[in-house]
């Protein structure tokens, strides 16, 4: 009787061991995407505009599924997400990027895999189309993790990776954002950013994705933040700000006033927080996003996916553009703080 208690216990106990050691899957596979946070009101895009805003989200989401789904890697379909992204006018990367205070887009992107901790980045380049598929060819084709300026756009032609006229990135929209932001800057109201203000939403894109084989990865790319100082480079390509994926804790993809992501080093300290602590992916971005980056006075907000297929969309700003399509979880499209 004894026996046969002491081995029901043991059972019983190695039952709750095993439960503790695998985490119960939420998603097998499955990617979030952003595309920017910031000032954003329901009432400030007629019900065209959102749509239009909702057709791109949808278009790139539906694209980074399929990958995955196909067995693609988390790579391929953070790269192909990006792509749809910063080819839209309507968003802050590639076309569509906003000006510096010396009126031409310098751009940034990174890219980073959560199987091997590689990663790519290049900043202030001004010619390529699409910076994402350089900062992958950084971290594939290169001995570095981070190139800018003049040698990244090098390296771009040395690779085959499309080059444009700088002028490719102009969109009116921008332009006058930048000219709006110049005139209140000689009435000394602001200079760089207030994101209370319409033309302040930090409009860069993200996504993190889990693939089938278990692997994470995140990219960002940017055209920064309008006004920003010829030269100025902001947290997307600085690993561990903007941008971090590592399969022991999850993938964040950030989009808001870099500098203080920068100073936080907010996406690795969610990673930590999460590998050191123990803690979910949703408490550790709750954290980081509204104790710490508020209590600094910074605002955005970050995306994030664990190899569970956990997700956080967190923001401290009014809203941020986001979607997410996982293998057991309804499909999101969303603008604004509740919806
Ligand atoms: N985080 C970007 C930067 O500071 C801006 C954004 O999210 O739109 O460059």
């Amino acid at each position: 009787m004894t026996s046969t208690k002491s081995i029901l216990l043991f059972l019983l106990l190695l039952f709750f061991t095993s439960c503790k050691e695998k985490p119960p899957v939420t998603n097998e596979f499955g990617l979030v995407i952003h595309g920017g946070a910031g000032a954003l009101e329901k009432g400030m895009y007629t019900p065209e505009e959102e749509e239009g805003y909702k057709k791109v989200l949808n278009e790139a989401l539906e694209k980074g599924y399929s990958i995955l789904e196909q067995n693609g890697t988390s790579l391929d379909a953070v790269e192909a997400v990006i792509n749809i992204l910063e080819d839209s006018p309507l968003f802050n990367a590639g076309k569509g990027a906003v000006f510096t205070s010396n009126g031409i887009n310098e751009l940034d992107a990174a890219i980073m895999d959560g199987s091997t901790l590689n990663a790519g980045t290049i900043a202030r380049v001004t010619r390529v189309k699409n910076p994402i598929t350089l900062a992958r060819a950084v971290m594939e084709k290169s001995e570095h993790v981070m190139m800018v300026g003049d040698g990244a756009e090098k390296f771009a032609e040395e690779n085959g990776i499309k080059l444009v006229d700088p002028s490719y990135f102009f969109t009116q929209k921008r332009w006058d954002s930048l000219q709006r932001i110049k005139a209140k800057e000689k009435d000394n109201k602001q200079s760089l950013l207030d994101s209370f203000d319409e033309d302040h939403k930090f409009g860069t894109v993200g996504c993190v994705a889990l693939d089938k084989h278990g692997n994470l990865a995140a990219g960002t790319s940017t055209g920064g933040m309008t006004n920003k100082k010829y030269g100025r480079v902001g947290d997307v390509p600085i690993i561990g700000a903007g941008t971090f994926a590592d399969n022991k804790s999850c993938a964040i993809s950030a989009t808001g006033w870099g500098e203080y992501f920068i100073r936080l080093s907010v996406a690795k300290d969610i990673s930590a927080n999460i590998e050191y602590k123990g803690m979910s992916l949703e408490d550790a971005a709750d954290l980081v996003i509204h104790k710490k980056l508020e209590n600094l006075g910074g605002d955005g907000g970050v995306i994030g996916i664990d190899t569970q297929g956990n997700i956080t969309t967190t923001f401290n700003s009014k809203g941020m553009f986001r979607a997410y399509k996982l293998n057991n979880t309804k499909k999101y499209i969303g603008i604004y703080g509740n919806n």
